[in-house]
């Protein structure tokens, strides 16, 4: 892997795409910074080498117009206080400023370049706009994961105008190497936690990781679709009916790889789809009619535990109950507590993918898993298999 480290920037500038997609509030204020804290390292890696750091991002989804209401303007005072350091900004991507503002960089300064997005060039991939930035700088730097698969012009086009001069920044460095652990250099015994509320949106990813890992935990709302399978009683609890022979046949397949696949034993029930529903505890496979399952239950939690306290490999997609409900949150948070402990004892454990990241930042739990992924799509993809457009532009 060709990273940053492999090069000194000293004297050179670098265009570096970052991932600045971040959460506004009303008045567009961050409201979380996660994904500017995650790139300070390689901006100032290349800043202390002696070189001049050009960031560009998109920021939400303008479709190719300018728009006050996606400007980079407003997020300037978050980064800069992140990386507590002066950033000048070009109010248009492409042109005569940001020509001339890019020229007259100099080695340890920083220029924010406006909305990619704001062109409809950038999602499309268009060479001549990917051209045209390529220009203003000697190296090109990936270090957008959250955006990593898609092919834009500025995450996966542009790496063509750099033959000898694009890398890897050290947030995707990091990222690679957290799922290359789990599909293939992780310490044995394996654990793949999946939950969330479909199996359909899993499929390719169980079916990738199967071969990779010793032990599935399969939680949430994709559960009861196995359970169905298997012939049990799911009252009105989640389930996509047109899955119920693919679920056998994954339960199949993993048997096949020896992999030994946990499912739920019991289940908090409710008797509707609401916090204050009434609740009961239940034999997973004997739901009764008018009621659903939205938490794991007891003796889940402590299969849940045992499995987990065995494994020296965690990844975990998708929470395995309706955890933004207070009453069937518990046990997503015994999962949490579960991991923690075993990654304290020296485990691996990487988060990864939209709801299960936004348990561990509700909860608390970002510092006491070993890794908690930038990207939701791109990481989802990884596990697929996928090689992702931004990465395969570095690399070949
Ligand atoms: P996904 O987007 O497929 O990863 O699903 C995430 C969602 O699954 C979360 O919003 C959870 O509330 C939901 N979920 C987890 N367990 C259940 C369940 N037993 N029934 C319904 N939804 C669930």
């Amino acid at each position: 892997m060709k990273t940053i480290n492999d090069f000194n920037f000293k004297d050179k500038k670098a265009l570096v795409r970052v991932d600045f997609n971040v959460p506004q509030s009303a008045d567009l204020k961050v409201t979380d910074n996660s994904r500017i804290k995650a790139v300070k390292p390689t901006i100032d890696k290349i800043l202390n080498d002696g070189g001049s750091v050009i960031l560009m991002t998109h920021l939400g989804r303008p479709k190719g117009k300018v728009s006050e209401e996606f400007s980079l303007k407003n997020i300037i005072p978050e980064i800069e206080e992140v990386l507590g350091k002066k950033v000048q900004f070009c109010s248009d991507c492409i042109g005569v400023d940001a020509e001339n503002m890019t020229k007259n960089l100099k080695p340890g300064e920083i220029l924010l370049l406006e909305n990619l997005r704001f062109y409809n060039e950038e999602e499309n991939g268009d060479v001549q706009f990917a051209e045209k930035l390529s220009k203003y700088a000697d190296a090109y730097v990936n270090d957008a994961f959250g955006t990593a698969h898609r092919e834009h012009a500025s995450t996966a086009v542009i790496a063509q105008f750099f033959p000898s001069t694009k890398f890897f920044g050290l947030l995707m460095a990091k990222e690679l190497e957290a799922i290359d652990k789990v599909l293939k250099s992780g310490e044995k015994p394996v654990l793949a936690i999946l939950g969330g509320s479909k199996v359909s949106t899993k499929i390719t990813i169980i079916e990738n990781i199967l071969p990779a890992i010793d032990h599935l935990i399969i939680g949430g709302g994709m559960a009861f679709t196995f359970v169905k399978a298997l012939g049990g009683k799911i009252g009105n609890s989640l389930v996509e009916a047109d899955k119920l022979k693919l679920a056998l046949e994954i339960l199949e397949k993993a048997k096949e790889q020896n992999v030994k696949v946990h499912l739920p034993i019991d289940i908090i029930i409710a008797d509707e789809f609401n916090n204050d529903a009434e609740t009961k505890e239940v034999d997973v496979y004997d739901i009764p009619d008018g009621w659903m399952g939205l938490d794991a239950g007891t003796k889940t939690r402590l299969l849940n535990h045992d499995v987990i306290m065995n494994s020296r490999t965690i990844l975990w997609n998708g929470p395995i109950g309706v955890f933004e409900m207070p009453n069937f949150s518990a046990g997503t948070i015994a999962l949490g507590d579960s991991i923690a402990e075993a990654t304290e004892l020296g485990a691996f454990s990487l988060v990864g993918g939209g709801d299960s990241v936004a348990f561990v930042k509700q909860f608390g739990y970002e510092d006491k898993v070993s890794y908690v992924s930038t990207g939701g799509g791109a990481m989802l993809e990884s596990l697929e298999g996928k090689e992702l457009p931004g990465v395969k532009a570095i690399n070949h």
